[in-house]
């Protein structure tokens, strides 16, 4: 059955955390309600974060009683939460059937950030991700990826005794958790909606943040229904050592990419876009390497942020020296190019980029993957020792 749906004897009931604000409406419209009361219901879910129809005491009794008959509000249930003791905090969330995705809050003096994930699982095999290896599961709903925000902003207003809804804690939103956001666009694009909506949670475009690892086509629709900021996994200057690394180079290779970034600056919400550089050691962390790299980006006003690999179990990838990153990182500033090194957070929760790991339910493929997901990685160290 789909998880959007629940049946109430003869009556399918809609998980209204599936619509943006222009769906709430047509669904009141629907039900013979006017927009203004799409709009006030919109704001007791998001605004509040209220799934209590009988708390929500502007709407008259009768819209209540239909509320009641034919809607819910429901996020996935987290499994876990952990805390880290630099603040950062992690929600493991069920997605049925074995199926476990993971958020990440990090509290900054000047923003408070959530990390959410968009697939359970991943399709695009990344060597260097654990999230890569289980492979992919399904995508999850709109109310899976809106649930996440919805929940972590409620756990932690309540924990703070915040009742003031514009008084909000997550201000920023990156899609940088399990999973390619781009692969799921018909369920991102309507969330994406409800991050910037003003009667949803009203974040500026500046502040909701996309992470691909290239996507080319995917990206142009981004930018023509949601364009918020952008940040690109490139991971590799040149497409050869790219192709061994993301697979996904070997169907867009980087000219593409740049191609596909400069047009997506037209739309952008910030004049640069965001280059994620995993930093692994002795594979792509060279001076030829940040030489190739300015190089590559001459026509692409963009920012660095070189992230350190996060080593994980089964993995034979190593993360480079402290000097190395600096070193790498100075040669990307000198060259003109604005580049920072990712602090890690939530190191004692393993909160980190690559950490996300659900429970899969297909161990014995996930256990093939391995096997021969291994073998490729130690292809790509022999490659670069050589
Ligand atoms: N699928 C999207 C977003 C999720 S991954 C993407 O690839 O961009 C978020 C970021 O974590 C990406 O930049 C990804 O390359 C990085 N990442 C994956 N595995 C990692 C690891 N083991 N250590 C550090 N970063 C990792
Ligand atoms: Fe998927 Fe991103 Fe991991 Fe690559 S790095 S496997 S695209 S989640």
């Amino acid at each position: 059955m789909n998880e959007s749906v629940m049946k109430n004897e003869t009556i399918e009931r809609v998980n209204l955390l599936n619509f943006d604000v222009e769906g709430i409406k047509a669904w009141c419209a629907e039900h013979g309600e006017k927009p203004f009361r799409a709009v006030q219901l919109a704001r007791w879910i998001h605004r509040y974060c209220i799934d209590d129809f009988e708390l929500m005491t502007n709407l008259a009794k009768s819209f209540r009683a239909k509320l009641n008959d034919l809607a819910y509000i429901k996020a996935p249930v987290p499994i876990t939460e952990k805390k880290s003791a630099d603040g950062t905090r992690k929600w493991l969330f069920d997605v049925g059937n074995g199926n476990a995705v993971e958020a990440v809050f990090i509290p900054e003096d000047d923003r408070g950030t959530l990390c959410i994930s968009t697939q359970a699982g991943c399709a695009m095999g990344c060597l260097f991700c654990s999230t890569g290896k289980q492979g992919f599961n399904r995508n999850l709903e709109t109310s899976e990826i809106v649930g996440q925000l919805w929940y972590a902003e409620r756990e932690l207003r309540r924990e703070n005794g915040i009742t003031d809804p514009n008084d909000r804690i997550i201000s920023n939103v990156v899609l940088m958790g399990m999973g390619e956001p781009l692969q799921n666009l018909d369920n991102v694009i309507p969330a994406l909606k409800l991050f910037l909506d003003d009667n949803g949670y009203g974040l500026s475009r500046r502040r909701v943040t996309v992470s691909t690892s290239g996507l080319v086509n995917q990206m142009d629709k981004l930018g023509e229904a949601a364009p918020v900021a952008l940040a690109v996994s490139l991971h590799a200057p040149n497409d050869e050592l790219r192709d061994k690394i993301m697979p996904v180079n070997r169907k867009h290779p980087l000219d593409q990419l740049m191609a596909a970034c400069r047009r997506y600056l037209k739309v952008a919400p910030r004049d640069f876009i965001t280059f994620e550089y995993l930093m692994l050691g002795g594979v792509n962390d060279q001076p030829e390497h940040a030489r190739e790299l300015l190089r590559l980006v001459r026509n692409v006003p963009c920012k660095f942020n070189l992230i350190p690999f996060n080593p994980f179990p089964d993995s034979d990838l190593t993360k480079p020296e402290r000097e190395t990153v600096v070193r790498f990182c100075k040669i990307l500033n000198e060259g003109g190019v604005v580049t920072t090194i990712r602090k890690t957070r939530g190191d004692d929760i393993d909160a980190a980029c690559g950490q996300l790991a659900g429970e899969v339910k297909d161990r014995t493929r996930r256990a093939e993957r391995l096997v021969i997901q291994k073998q490729e990685a130690s292809d790509v160290l022999n490659v670069q020792n050589n």
